[in-house]
């Protein structure tokens, strides 16, 4: 095929241009421990008070604010109030009632003096204790009031908020087993080459395993979606065709393959696509990962990550993960990222903004940063001895030792398992 030449985009070009087309996929029902770090999509509003009624904040005695005015005060205790049920006994003048934390105030009592601030002072039988409360204790002092935490009618959370660990607590303090998230999309991912052979397949004479797959799965798993890996297709348009049908039929919100898209004999992914869908091709401006494709097939994304696997995954970052934040109703996906030294010298002539794979160490002068190795896009172990990725702008030529770059952390952890052991623990 002959050479082309292709738009020449800047890394935030295409980021652009691929999230104005992905769109907010719909909401579903998950029961609420799944709901972590997903978006919110519905109004929850606090059925009742919490908490429902009065209740101690302390270990003490319910008392009459005006029992205590003056202390030492002594006070015959008359019941006890445990938590989980409403007290029955009146707190008369001069009584109290031992209390404990969360139970509800007794009728008759106002304050709540700490078991700290008492002394026992005659107790021949449980029965008729008197207690001497030794401080003063301020009128109401020790009480929670109902609806203190949220009141009933209220807008406790609202749609678009990420759930963290303390909303999901809300969502079962409210009484919701489930609630309504952006659902997560389904990302049918496909690897193609003659070369290319299941890992667990023996490589033949020329053959590599296919690593893309698994390294583009793993961080659709980390950034939220569902993969379906779809395996290897070999360079012919009508295995590639066949693995995109199947994508479609998997009913998939985003079709991510990987080699097959260098200007070069095999420019598989533009032949096929060319007549099932709209396809972009682009040449951005960085490195690792020079070409890439974009393009709808079917009204579903399609990103054709380049084949070298350093590329792939770089790739992946950039532009798949903003994808598939937004497609799960994120508004903003900011990478964790670092500031560090660099440990050596870098010299980039060509204009492109370079990824860097480095290692980082603290040491007493802050982060420093030092290349892991060969910077080949072919060399997936520089991603594995990798921290991050050190970005060196477009516009840099040399940067001495020393000099500060920012480097985008390979460390995010999301949120993929679904998993846990007991999913609805009975009161026992
Ligand atoms: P391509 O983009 O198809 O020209 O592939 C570029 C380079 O990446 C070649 O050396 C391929 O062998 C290699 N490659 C392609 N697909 C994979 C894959 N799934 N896993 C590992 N390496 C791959
Ligand atoms: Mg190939």
């Amino acid at each position: 095929m002959q050479n082309e030449r292709r738009p020449v985009l800047s890394v935030e070009e295409a980021q652009e241009q691929i999230l104005a087309t992905v769109r907010v996929l719909e909401p579903e029902r998950v029961p609420i421990l799944e709901a972590l770090e997903r978006v919110l999509a519905e109004e929850v509003v606090a059925d009742r008070n919490i908490p429902p009624l009065p209740n101690s904040a302390m270990d003490g005695y319910a008392v009459r604010a005006a029992d205590v005015a003056q202390v030492p005060a002594r006070l015959r205790v008359i019941a006890e109030a445990p938590a989980g049920r409403l007290c029955p006994t009146e707190v008369e003048p001069g009584t109290a009632i031992r209390i404990m934390t969360g139970a509800p105030i007794p009728p008759g009592a106002d304050t709540v003096v700490p078991f700290e601030h008492t002394r026992i002072a005659v107790a021949q039988d449980e029965s008729c204790a008197i207690v001497e409360v030794l401080r003063e204790t301020r009128p109401g002092a020790n009480v929670r009031q109902a609806g203190e935490d949220v009141r009933a009618g209220q807008v406790v959370l609202s749609p678009g908020c990420v759930l963290r660990p303390q909303e999901i607590g809300m969502l079962a303090a409210l009484g919701r087993t489930e609630v309504a998230v952006i659902r997560r999309p389904r990302v049918a991912i496909m690897a193609t080459g003659d070369e290319v052979v299941p890992p667990w397949e023996t490589p033949g004479p020329g053959q590599i395993r296919d690593a893309n797959s698994y390294t583009v799965a793993a961080q659709v798993r980390r950034y939220g979606g569902i993969p379906l890996l779809l395996g290897v297709a070999r360079d012919e348009e009508a295995l590639v065709r066949e693995g995109v049908r199947r994508a479609l039929a998997e009913r998939a919100d985003l079709i991510v393959t990987s080699g097959g898209v260098s200007i070069g004999d095999f420019d598989l992914v533009k032949q096929v696509l060319a007549a099932e869908g709209e396809m972009r091709f682009w040449s951005l401006n960085m490195k690792p990962g020079r070409p890439l494709a974009f393009g709808v097939v079917g009204g579903v994304p399609l990103v054709g990550l380049p084949g070298n696997p350093v590329s792939a995954m770089v790739a992946t970052e950039l532009f798949v993960r903003p994808a598939l934040r937004k497609m799960q109703g994120f508004t903003e996906w900011p990478w964790p990222e670092r500031r560090a030294r660099l440990a050596d010298p870098i010299t980039r002539k060509d204009g492109r903004r370079h990824y860097l794979r480095v290692r980082l160490r603290e040491t007493p002068e802050g982060w420093e940063a030092s290349l892991t190795g060969d910077q080949g896009s072919g060399i997936l172990y520089s991603l594995v001895l990798a921290d991050g990725l050190a970005i060196i702008p477009e516009d840099v030529d040399h940067l001495p030792a020393g000099s500060e770059v920012r480097v985008l952390l390979l460390r995010e952890y999301g949120m993929q398992s679904t998993e846990y052991a007991i999913p609805n623990p009975q009161r026992t």
